[in-house]
C-alpha cells in the first residue's frame, strides 16, 4: 500500500490524559501519514487528573518524534523551568526524618505536569472530541477497518491504533473479549492533590532541602511525594509555586470517601512524619481537593494483530503501577517503533522505500519488540509498587536496584538516538549561568552524588 492510499485512525486524545495518542498523531503527521484521531471525553476537569512525570530514558525519542520547534519547548514546560533538561540525582529521603536513603541518578530528563506535556503533544493536532469508541468490524477482504461511535458514527480506515489507556476498548477487540482484556487492580490507596499555599516562607520552607522534587519513604509502609508542578509567576515569586503532592499506602480502596474525609486520612499520616513532608502535607488547605487514583496493571501478551489492522500503544498496550517512572517513557518508546514501521510500510520516504514491508510484516515487528518489553516492565513495576510500600523490602526494590533504567535491551533504540543536550548537569554545572534556585537544585546534586554510586554500580 502506498502512503496517499492510507488513514490511519487513533483512538484517544483528551484534554489532559491521551498524551500517547497525540504523540502518535505527531509521528503519522511528521511521516505524512493520513491519520484522525477520535477522543470521547468532551472536557476534562484538568486538575482531577494531574500529576507529573518525569521523561528520563525515552526523551531522545521524543526529540525524534516531535517537530524541532515543539520539542523545543520541553524545557519551558518543566515542573523546575529553572532547570529544564538536565542530570542529576532524584531523592528518595525517609519520610521520618528528612534523611536521604539514595539519589537515583538520571541522564538529561526532567519533570514535566501532564497537563502541560499533553498542551506541547496537542500541537497542531486537530482532535474530534466527544467521540467514544464501540465496535471495530474488520473487512473480510482483508483489508481495512471500520470503527464505530456511540453517536453512530462509521468510520473506515486501513488500521487503528488503540491508545486509549488502561482500560482500552481497543484491547478488547484484540484480545477477543473484556474478560481476557481487563486489567487487575493493584491494592492502593492512591492520592493525588495540587496545591499553592500562596506564601513565600511556605513554599521555601518545603523545597529548602530537596529543591524540586522528593519521593518520601515512612517506616510506617506508605510513601508521600511533593514536586513543584509550576511556577506560574517564575522563580522569584514562590508565593505562586503550585505543587504535585501523592500519598499512597497499600491496601483496600474505601471508594465512599470524599475530598475531605481523604484529607484527614493523609493528615493522620503526615502528622507522624519529620520535615520536609511534614509541613508540605500539614499545611494542605482544608479545601484541597484530594483526588484517588485508580492504579491497574495488564500484563502485555499476544493478541490477534488482524493482519496488521490494529495494534495498541502507551497504557492500552501496557498500564502499570507508576512508582519507578517507566508508564511515559514506554509510551514514547512505543510511538517511536511503531511509526518507523509504518513509514517502512508505506514508504514515506526513499531510505524506508529500500526496506518495503507489507503493513502486517511492521505491526508484528513492533509488537515482537513491543509485547515482551511491555510485559516485563509492567511485572517489574508490579513487583516494585508492592515493596516500595513494604519498608522491610525498600532496599531490595527494582527502583533501588536498578533506578530509572529500562530493563537490559528496552532502550536500545533511545540509546542509539544518542543524549538530548541539556541545559545543565551534574558535575559540569560551575560554569553555566543558573537561577538561584537551580543553583541550589544543582548543588544538592552535587552532595547527594555518592549515594547515587550503589545504583550506577548495580545498574
Ligand atoms: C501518579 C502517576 C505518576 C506517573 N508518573 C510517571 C513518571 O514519572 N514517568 C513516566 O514515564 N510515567 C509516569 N506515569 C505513567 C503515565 O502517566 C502514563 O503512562 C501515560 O500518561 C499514559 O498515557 P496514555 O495516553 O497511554 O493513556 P491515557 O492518558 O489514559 O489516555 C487514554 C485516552 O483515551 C481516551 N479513551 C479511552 N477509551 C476511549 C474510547 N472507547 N473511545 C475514545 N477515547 C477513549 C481517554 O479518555 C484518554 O484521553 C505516572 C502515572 C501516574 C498515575
Amino acid at each position: 500500500m502506498d502512503v496517499k492510499d492510507a488513514h490511519v485512525i487513533v483512538i484517544g486524545a483528551a484534554l489532559v490524559t491521551g498524551i500517547t495518542g497525540l504523540l502518535t498523531c505527531q509521528a503519522l503527521k511528521k511521516a505524512g501519514i493520513k491519520y484522525t484521531v477520535f477522543e470521547k471525553e468532551q472536557s476534562l476537569n484538568c486538575r482531577s487528573n494531574e500529576w507529573t512525570m518525569a521523561i528520563h530514558w525515552a526523551l531522545p525519542l521524543l526529540k525524534e518524534i516531535l517537530p524541532e520547534e515543539v520539542f523545543a519547548k520541553m524545557n519551558e514546560i518543566a515542573c523546575n523551568p529553572t532547570l529544564g533538561i538536565h542530570s542529576g540525582l532524584y531523592p528518595i529521603i525517609k519520610a521520618e526524618t528528612g534523611d536521604l536513603i539514595m539519589g537515583v541518578p538520571y541522564q538529561n530528563g526532567l519533570r514535566v505536569p501532564r497537563s502541560k506535556m499533553r498542551l506541547v503533544a496537542s500541537t497542531g493536532i486537530e482532535v474530534q472530541y466527544g467521540k467514544l469508541l464501540t465496535d471495530i468490524a474488520f473487512n473480510e477482504t482483508g483489508n481495512g477497518v471500520i470503527a464505530t461511535f456511540s453517536d453512530g458514527s462509521l468510520v473506515p480506515a486501513t488500521m487503528i491504533i488503540g491508545a486509549d489507556g488502561p482500560k482500552s476498548k481497543v484491547r478488547e477487540f484484540a484480545m477477543g473479549s473484556a474478560e481476557k482484556a481487563a486489567v487487575t487492580k493493584f491494592p492502593i490507596f492512591h492520592t493525588n492533590m495540587t496545591v499553592c499555599y500562596g506564601d513565600a516562607e511556605k513554599a521555601l520552607f518545603v523545597r529548602k532541602q530537596y529543591p524540586t522534587s522528593y519521593l518520601a519513604l515512612s517506616e510506617q509502609s506508605f510513601h508521600s511525594f511533593q514536586s513543584i508542578s509550576g511556577m506560574p509567576d517564575g522563580p522569584d515569586h514562590p508565593e505562586s509555586w503550585v505543587f504535585h503532592m501523592a500519598m499512597a499506602w497499600l491496601g483496600e480502596v474505601d471508594n465512599s470517601v470524599g475530598y475531605k474525609e481523604r484529607l484527614a486520612m493523609i493528615k493522620e499520616r503526615a502528622s507522624g512524619l519529620g520535615e520536609p513532608a511534614h509541613s508540605a502535607f500539614m499545611w494542605l488547605p482544608e479545601d484541597t481537593e484530594v483526588h484517588k487514583a485508580d492504579i491497574s496493571y495488564w500484563i502485555s501478551q499476544v493478541w490477534d494483530n488482524r493482519k496488521g489492522r490494529l495494534t495498541l500503544v502507551g497504557d492500552a498496550a501496557h498500564p502499570m503501577p507508576p512508582y519507578r517512572g517507566q508508564g511515559l517513557n514506554h509510551c514514547i518508546n512505543d510511538v517511536w517503533h511503531l511509526s518507523n514501521g509504518l513509514r517502512k510500510a508505506l514508504g514515506c520516504d526513499k531510505e524506508s522505500t529500500a526496506e518495503r514491508l507489507t503493513l502486517a510484516e511492521a505491526v508484528a515487528n513492533y509488537e515482537g519488540e513491543m509485547i515482551p518489553r511491555g510485559a516485563e516492565e509492567v511485572r517489574c513495576s508490579v513487583e516494585n509498587g508492592y515493596m516500595l510500600h513494604d519498608w522491610k523490602k525498600i532496599q531490595e526494590s527494582p527502583v533501588f536496584k536498578r533506578g530509572f533504567k529500562p530493563m537490559d535491551g528496552h532502550g536500545s533504540a533511545a540509546a542509539d538516538a544518542g543524549p538530548v543536550a541539556g541545559s545543565s548537569s551534574t558535575g559540569a554545572q560551575s560554569e553555566v549561568e543558573v537561577s538561584e534556585h537551580a543553583h541550589v537544585q544543582l548543588q544538592r546534586d552535587l552532595e547527594l552524588a555518592p549515594a547515587s554510586e550503589v545504583v550506577s554500580a548495580s545498574a
